[in-house]
């Protein structure tokens, strides 16, 4: 049995071990709590621990810095990842914002011109104004990447599949690039989930998600992650955690730690059913192209094959007129208009003025989030009954 890591890190990569993905994310880290022998980790709501002696500690000693229930989480999200250090935060954008600290001002970083718009606000409206710089560049196209590295390029952050645009970005050669170059390479892979991809096995050095998303999957509470294998940086990402505060309550640990038991047979449906709806929307009279990994037409499906054990649960699709778009989003019922993805309720996005609004008109464009683009994210409902919908609120088209 694993032993209950005593700090706020796991010792060992755990992963090293024998255990198929689908048996981690059900049983965890630590497979009951020692001292009670309780099966499901133990929401230890208690802002601070009693310590035995003058310069004595059970290994806990405040929640901002530690806490049991997000320690047990740590450490499976860095089981799940493959690397050896997890460290939770109150949302995928606090963990974003505290791998940046590792930077300074004047610092240049290259960043996936199609990716998540919070992300891009941060950086752009944020670290921009502290004096760091960002090139927006499609890290699909690999040598994009190359041409924008400059002398003072720290690192190249990507989203891969992107979203909304599902263009898929080399891990292997990213990081081959930007390694030579003595950056680091950062993974946004909130859209696949260590289930189907796990960039610290490609050369990534860090690796994010939005645990709000596929890894809580019920869309009840917000998370962030990020995983890494590198001793020389822990200390230093710890710290920011630690000193910043945007870490993770225990409630919401314990709820994303439920979550991921189920991970395996989630991702699994959701693939399945984006397979199927992908599918069915291309042969629609209203839709005018469908973007979606699992296409043997993709562009980078090979890539994909390669990269990824799975094409995920997301599709976007351009409709043929702007004005079916309103009609859809209101005609929709068993699928939700809603911000968001990755739960098991199926969702559907208009990118343009939620998780996009944020990007200028000009950047927008060229990566090709327009006014007749929509998102779906497929959840874990009967497929049929998701086309039903759809069926029906075109139907309420033209
Ligand atoms: C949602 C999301 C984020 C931000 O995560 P929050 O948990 O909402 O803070 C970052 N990256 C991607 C790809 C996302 O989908």
């Amino acid at each position: 049995m694993i032993e209950k890591p005593t700090g706020s890190r796991a010792e060992e990569p755990h992963c090293s071990g024998t255990l198929s993905l689908d048996t981690l994310v059900a049983r965890g880290a630590t497979y009951f709590e020692p001292v009670t022998g309780a099966i499901s980790t133990p929401i230890y709501q208690s802002s601070t621990f009693r310590h035995p002696g003058l310069f004595e500690s059970t290994g806990f000693d405040y929640s901002r810095v530690v806490n049991p229930t997000r320690s047990e989480l740590e450490c499976t999200i860095a089981m799940l990842e493959h690397g050896k250090y997890g460290l939770a935060f109150a949302c995928g954008m606090g963990a974003i914002s505290a791998i940046i600290k590792l930077y300074k001002p004047g610092d240049h970083l290259i960043v996936s011109e199609d990716l998540y718009g919070g992300t891009y606000r941060l950086f752009s409206e944020y670290y921009a104004g502290y004096g760091f710089s960002f090139s927006w560049v499609d890290t699909s196209d690999i040598t994009q990447v190359e041409a924008a590295i400059r002398p003072e390029t720290k690192a190249v952050f990507i989203e891969t599949p992107s979203n909304p645009m599902m263009k898929v970005t080399d891990i292997q050669r990213c990081g081959e690039l930007i390694h030579r170059h003595g950056g680091h390479l950062i993974v946004d892979n909130t859209f696949l989930s260590p289930y189907f991809q796990n960039p610290l096995d490609l050369g990534a050095d860090i690796v994010t998600h939005s645990g709000t998303k596929y890894l809580g999957g019920h869309n009840d509470t917000l998370s962030g992650f990020m995983v890494h294998a590198r001793d020389e940086l822990e200390d230093r990402l710890r710290n920011v955690q630690r000193s910043e505060g945007a870490t993770l309550a225990p409630f919401d640990a314990w709820l994303t730690l439920r979550g991921i038991k189920t991970l395996a047979l989630r991702m699994e449906r959701h693939e399945k059913n984006a397979f199927r709806i992908a599918h069915w929307l291309r042969g629609h009279a209203r839709v005018e192209k469908v973007f979606y990994t699992g296409f043997e037409d993709h562009p980078q499906y090979q890539l994909s094959q390669s990269q990824a054990r799975g094409f995920g649960g997301m599709i976007s699709f351009y409709v043929r007129d702007a004005a079916d778009v309103p009609v859809l989003l209101k005609s929709v019922s068993l699928i939700l208009f809603a911000e968001s993805l990755g739960g098991v309720e199926s969702l559907i996005t208009y990118p343009l003025v939620q998780t996009h609004s944020a990007i200028p008109e000009a950047m927008r464009l060229s990566a090709g989030v327009n006014n007749r683009l929509l998102r779906l994210s497929v959840g874990i409902e009967n497929p049929e009954d998701l086309i039903a919908d759809l069926a029906a609120a075109f139907r309420h088209c033209g």
